[in-house]
């Protein structure tokens, strides 16, 4: 308890602070006695404990979505945008103290944890105005004296689970299109950080979206997910997270035929042509290797480099790797905060270690000058082949694995060569090897010369086994909506 009111001291507004879930507009004990500890990755302490709400009590938010759904969805779309705009202008309010729980609980350092609010937000905004554009269409008759067309309808409660890397801006790149849309949603975060999202709930109901609407359920994830899954109340369900588990739900959704929405795991490669300057292209790899210590499903993995400048670009990566400070998150001037556990971090230490034993050269990674046990040290491999783990896994760590290669016809087959096919990020300033890599490499997204390339107003999601369907953009309020057909005829 005392580690609790600590957490509780460090923010402006301690009531964002919540420790229960959220169903129906209440705040919902556990009924069964059982609860987990959350622990601050950085220290290794608990910061607080949510409960684990039973069976029947999963069915009874259900039942409040269900409830709140007709209310809902009866809003005009203009009064569900207002509210959801209020929801906008709070999170921006309070972006210190949702910044604050989210490195407390996640361990991302605190200037990235403000970037996520606002990145969270953003989404907020722009679905709030999609939702006012969610338009039908007039169908030119082939019927005789009939009117033909279609309507754009919510297609009921949807069930959001979320994983822990991004604990604000995953909930609220789902849960602001589906409201948008008219749906009411149940979410169900990741057990290592449940706070920011129920930060988010607090604010949702201090916005005056009613209860029912935002439900945050807590429990143990296998469990919840069944339920949610199996209701045939559920319509739609949408999940970010790994891709052993978004198989499993896709397979525990066939029963009640429902819409599945699976944005799951990574491995980009990073692409140089011999053209770029090894400099520029080193840096910005670095960039796109390491940000969320390297948790991110768009973490630049496998580093394709022409071998013409291979060598270069490696001096350059290590020395601006080299630069790179690891610490707790909620102090000054650090890159990288811990991994999430003790599991990631053996994860890695295994992966690094494969490699190694398969021939590749550990250019920079001292194990040994990490500043606690949940933390990895930023690792330079060389020498990466298809047969080693930091190739075929996702590593999740700060893990960066390079290998050379002679042609764009060899690149392209390195690149494919996965199961995965989210983003790939490709540096060269030649119009055609531009075109060419574009058109071959099997991903949902591409970005040619830039490390930033998601927001709003783009389509994010993946291929092969990274997924099914996008999330933002001007489709991404499409998943929670049903197309409905109808002809009027004899006019
Ligand atoms: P995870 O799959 O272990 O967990 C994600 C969610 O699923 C959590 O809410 C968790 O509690 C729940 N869960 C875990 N086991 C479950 C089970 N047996 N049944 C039902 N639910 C279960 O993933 P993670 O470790 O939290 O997140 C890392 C993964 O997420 C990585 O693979 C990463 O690439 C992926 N990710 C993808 C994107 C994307 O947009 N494509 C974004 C962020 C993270």
């Amino acid at each position: 308890m005392k580690l609790t009111r600590t957490l509780s001291t460090l923010l402006d507004d301690p009531r964002l602070f919540r420790q229960h879930a959220y169903v129906n507009g209440k705040w919902t004990h556990g009924e069964g006695g059982r609860e987990e500890a959350v622990f601050d990755p950085a220290t290794g302490e608990a910061i607080g404990h949510i409960p684990w709400l039973e069976a029947h009590q999963i069915r009874e938010a259900v039942d409040a979505a269900d409830a709140a759904f007709a209310h809902w969805r009866a809003l005009r779309a203009d009064e569900r945008c207002e509210r959801l705009l209020a929801w906008h202008d709070l999170l921006q309010e309070h972006r210190e103290d949702l910044a604050t729980i989210m490195t407390l609980e996640q361990g991302k350092p605190l200037p990235d944890a403000r970037g996520e609010v606002e990145y969270g937000a953003s989404f907020v905004r722009w679905f709030a105005e999609e939702g006012k554009r969610t338009f039908g269409e007039t169908i030119p008759s082939h019927i005789p004296n009939a009117a033909l067309g279609t309507l754009k309808e919510p297609v009921g409660i949807a069930a959001l689970i979320t994983p822990w890397n991004f604990p604000l801006a995953m909930i609220t790149r789902k849960a602001a299109a589906a409201m948008a849309a008219g749906c009411t949603v149940l979410v169900k975060p990741a057990g290592e950080t449940p706070f920011s999202a129920l930060a988010l709930a607090e604010l949702a109901e201090r916005a005056g979206i009613p209860g029912g609407v935002f439900n945050v359920v807590l429990g143990e994830p296998a469990e919840v997910s069944k339920i949610l899954c199996a209701e045939e109340r559920v319509k739609a369900v949408s999940f970010t997270g790994s891709t052993r588990v978004g198989r499993l739900l896709l397979e525990q959704s066939a029963q009640s035929v429902k819409r599945v929405s699976l944005e799951l795991g990574g491995n980009a490669p990073f692409i140089v042509g011999p053209d770029m300057d090894p400099k520029e292209a080193a840096f910005a790899a670095v960039a796109a290797k390491f940000q969320t210590a390297g948790q991110d499903c768009l973490a630049a993995n496998r580093i394709l480099v022409h071998e013409s400048i291979h060598d270069e670009f490696v001096e350059h990566f290590a020395e601006r790797m080299a630069a790179l400070t690891v610490g707790n998150g909620l102090e000054s001037e650090i890159d990288l905060g811990p991994l999430i556990h003790r599991q990631a971090v053996d994860k890695a230490a295994a992966i690094v270690d494969d490699a190694i034993s398969r021939g590749a050269t550990l250019v920079a990674g001292d194990q040994t000058r990490a500043p606690g046990e949940n933390y990895f040290m930023p690792t330079l491999l060389t020498g990466v082949t298809p047969e080693m783990k930091v190739w075929r896994e996702e590593n999740f760590a700060p893990v960066a694995g390079v290998t050379a290669y002679r042609d764009d016809d060899q690149v392209i087959e390195m690149a494919n060569d996965t199961e995965y096919g989210l983003a790939a990020y490709v540096y060269t300033h030649d119009i055609r090897r531009i075109w060419k890599l574009l058109r071959a490499l099997e991903y949902g997204m591409v970005s040619v010369n830039s490390v930033k390339m998601t927001g709003p107003p783009v389509p994010f999601g993946g291929v092969k086994q990274s997924g099914l369907g996008r999330e933002g953009g001007i489709t991404g309020i499409d998943e929670y909506l049903e197309t409905k057909y109808y002809c009027l005829g004899a006019l």
